[in-house]
């Protein structure tokens, strides 16, 4: 298997074979501008001290200040980082939004931590990357396993650190700590929106039914907005594994459920599934919406969803892209079907930035106008250049980023 930063710039050079792009930009973009590696030290509740592995990876800031998730997890690692912090990169500019990419990342399972261990290491990231970070320069996010209280503790450090008197430094923090209404749900609500645009593309009606992979802040948020928008959910993961059951499941439940258990299994009639039987269901829609590299040339075969909407980052391999395409299964790409987290992700760092408070209404319409546009644009493009919706992304990306290093 290739590794996600392999992945990415494979994904790069597809989409140029379908349209010629300024060579200068190209070269630009097969390397990261800045790359930071730190040893974080940490005082654990036992007393002794451990080192944690923390990166920052600030890929373009051609369109604007770096702007990317930090996700804690055992596998993260600097290869991921970078991918995660190209495809960032791709986002924004897809997006239209005035920021460039990065992304971040310490090697940690936060599970064996403490909540003030979590605390010290989060902090611990801070006093050690505060100098590439800042409003103008690097404006960091949640990601996989950190939260909006992590963001409120790494933007507090940064404050007691610099002086900066404002909270523009880190995005998706709690409402009471500067965030912004409508954080919480925008990846799976800019799902949603996409998903609508070429749901009347391709046909599919209302009611569709859908199979989620992870129930973490992006999954679980889909599985209740498409909820409420008829949508029938029929499965849905976690790390060890998920359930299944044709008449539906209420996400509601389900979180409850994993919440006093902290498991899915046992849960009230509905039939486990492994997450790999689980992405080869008969469904509408497949939300991958955990981790990368799930749908592979293994598996892509026998997929047999209608439609894959990527709400995780890089779920679908380049392999796996061809064999859908040829199957004419329509893959969603991740730099504009979970676009949503970024987006209002810079309302929030505007409002920060300007002292305002945008209501949820406000925000979500906006983030609605933005996505709706984007997706219209990024269909126009595919079939104008008869190529995936993924090359027709990447494409408009390519466009825009080399006005702007012009
Ligand atoms: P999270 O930590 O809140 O949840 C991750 C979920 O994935 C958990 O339910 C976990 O159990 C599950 N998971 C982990 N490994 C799995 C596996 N092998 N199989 C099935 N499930 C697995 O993270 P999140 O913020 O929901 O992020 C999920 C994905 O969405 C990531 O790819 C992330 O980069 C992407 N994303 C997140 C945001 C955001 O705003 N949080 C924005 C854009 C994209």
């Amino acid at each position: 298997m290739k590794s996600p930063f392999e992945n990415a710039l494979n994904q790069l050079a597809r989409a140029t074979a379908v349209k010629k792009i300024n060579k200068e930009v190209l070269l630009r973009l097969q390397k990261p501008e800045r790359e930071v590696s730190v040893s974080i030290p940490v005082r654990m509740d036992s007393g002794e001290v451990k080192l944690f592995e923390g990166y920052r990876v600030q890929y373009s800031s051609a369109r604007g200040p770096y702007k990317g998730g930090i996700r804690f997890h055992l596998d993260t690692n600097i290869d991921e980082v970078r991918a995660l912090a190209l495809w960032m990169t791709v986002k924004c500019a897809v997006s239209g939004i005035p920021m460039g990419g990065g992304k971040g990342g310490i090697t940690v399972n936060p599970k064996e931590l403490s909540l003030g261990e979590i605390e010290r290491l989060s902090r611990g990231w801070v006093k050690l990357m505060y100098p590439v970070l800042g409003p103008s320069l690097d404006v960091p996010a949640p990601d996989v396993n950190t939260t909006p209280q992590i963001m409120a503790w790494m933007n507090d450090e940064y404050k007691k650190i610099t002086g900066l008197p404002n909270d523009a430094t880190f995005t998706g923090k709690p409402i009471e700590a500067g965030g912004s209404k409508g954080r919480g749900e925008a990846t799976g609500m800019g799902g949603f929106y996409v998903y609508e645009v070429f749901a009347k593309e391709f046909g599919l009606s209302g009611g569709a039914t859908v199979v989620i992979q992870g129930m973490g802040n992006v999954g679980s948020n889909a599985a209740r907005i498409f909820k409420n928008h008829g949508s029938r959910i029929i499965a849905m993961s976690d790390s060890k594994g998920g359930i299944y059951s044709e008449e539906g499941l209420n996400p509601q439940d389900v979180d409850q459920y994993k919440k006093e258990h902290g498991t899915l299994t046992g849960f009230p009639n509905a039939k486990e599934i492994s997450n790999a039987d689980l992405l080869l269901l008969r469904c509408d829609v497949l939300i991958p919406a955990a981790l990368e590299n799930q749908i592979t040339g293994e598996n892509a075969r026998d997929i047999k969803a209608k439609i894959i909407l990527e709400l995780a980052n890089g779920p679908t391999t380049p392999e796996a892209d061809d064999i859908l395409f040829t199957r004419g299964i329509p893959v969603i790409p991740d730099v504009l079907a979970n676009a949503g987290g970024v987006i209002v992700s810079t309302f929030e760092w505007e409002q920060n930035l300007k002292s305002e408070h945008w209501s949820e209404v406000q925000v979500l319409e906006k983030l609605k106008l933005i996505l709706s546009s984007e997706a219209k644009g990024i269909y126009s493009k595919s079939v104008e250049l008869k190529t995936d919706l993924r090359r027709g992304a990447f494409i408009i990306a390519l466009e825009r980023l080399e006005e702007s290093m012009k």
